[in-house]
């Protein structure tokens, strides 16, 4: 590994380079090995929560950092402790050449899994490159079972096309195939045990999320559904038993009813931050390395790969954002000034 030279860091660095050459860790001892990166930030639905109303600003293409960039940033962190990244966007698989670039990425030695995060629209047409890329693990957002109720949220009548697609990767073997549910007060708070349900039938991991104020259509929303409500619905079901979580789980905390095939995870992040435990970092299409979702402080570091700088002095960019990596995101969320944000970085 090529090795920074302290002089050039901050005590903070020269701290952290001295306990653990290999690892990223913060001030507050959290080491970060979990990387999510935003190919890009546009996408072919229009999710309520998530995208703004048209007419929305989106990047200009030259500011979007090219493939080639991003698998030099996924080495240069691979290098410094990361082990694990998600591709997430807008939506990755609208993004061309997407499944080439899987292909490259998952070349990368020391990256030990790789992830991806999509709204399941183009899987039917990608998923045998998505598998032949050695991607094993996805996760698909999927709101609802109804089609009247998916085009209401995501504003296109895809439904079919997404299901149809979900069944295709359970076919491929794809394992785990996480459903991620957003929950929506007044929109699909009714249908929770429906979805909850598939865990029977089909070997999903199906996710409640807590909808987080992030953009200006969030105050439409604005009282969202929390944790504990979510499992009292769906408890009629039976009984949440436990599973046993393992180093590579995120914030989910997961459980299973009696005899599913499948699990159950609810994610909290309105009603219970799971910061402390926090090992991610998140890099923007942008090219922006973004050290917590719910904060805009954040390095550049397309800029400076730009101008050509070498690996080592790129590699401080990353450890700049990881010092700044705050403990928490506040207590009290609140809108962020920022419409759309969400659908720019990625979740
Ligand atoms: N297009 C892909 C997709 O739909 O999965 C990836 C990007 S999307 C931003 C990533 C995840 O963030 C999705 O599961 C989405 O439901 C979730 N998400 C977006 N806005 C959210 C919000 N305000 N609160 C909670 N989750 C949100």
């Amino acid at each position: 590994m090529q090795k920074i030279q302290p002089e050039t860091v901050t005590p903070y660095f020269k701290e952290i380079f001295t306990l653990q050459e290999t690892q990223l860790v913060d001030r507050y001892k959290r080491h970060l090995n979990y990387l999510r990166i935003s190919i890009t930030d546009r996408c072919n639905l229009r999710c309520i929560y998530c995208n703004p109303p048209l007419p929305s600003r989106k990047l200009r293409h030259k500011d979007v950092l090219r493939y080639e960039e991003i698998l030099r940033i996924a080495r240069l962190s691979v290098s410094l402790g990361i082990n694990k990244i998600r591709i997430t966007g807008g939506e990755p698989l609208a993004r061309k050449g997407c499944c080439d670039f899987l292909e490259h990425l998952a070349a990368i030695e020391g990256l030990k899994d790789i992830s991806l995060t999509t709204n399941g629209v183009l899987l039917k047409q990608d998923i045998g490159r998505i598998a032949s890329a050695g991607i094993k693990r996805l996760n698909i957002s999927l709101d609802t079972l109804n089609p009247l109720k998916y085009e209401q949220i995501t504003g296109n009548d895809v439904f079919k096309q997404v299901w149809e697609g979900i069944q295709l990767a359970l076919e491929k073997g794809f394992d785990p195939i996480k459903i991620n549910v957003v929950v929506i007060n007044g929109i699909n708070d009714e249908e929770l045990t429906e979805l909850a349900a598939l865990s029977f039938k089909y070997p999903f991991h199906i996710r409640f999320i807590e909808l987080m104020p992030i953009g200006k259509t969030f105050a439409r929303y604005a009282d969202p559904l929390l944790v504990p409500e979510i499992k009292n619905k769906i408890q009629v079901l039976g009984e949440l038993i436990p599973v046993q979580r393992n180093q590579n789980d995120g914030p989910a905390m997961r459980y299973k009813f009696n005899g599913a095939m499948g699990e159950i995870g609810f994610i909290s992040p309105v009603s219970k931050h799971f910061c402390k435990a926090c090992n991610r970092l998140r890099l923007t299409a942008d090219g922006h390395i973004l050290s917590c979702l719910l904060s805009d402080i954040c390095e550049d570091i397309k800029t400076p790969l730009r101008r050509g700088l070498l690996d080592h002095d790129l590699k401080t960019v990353f450890l700049k954002a990881v010092e700044q990596k705050p403990l928490a995101h506040p207590e009290t969320l609140t809108p962020l000034a920022q419409p759309g944000q969400m659908v720019s970085i990625g979740g």
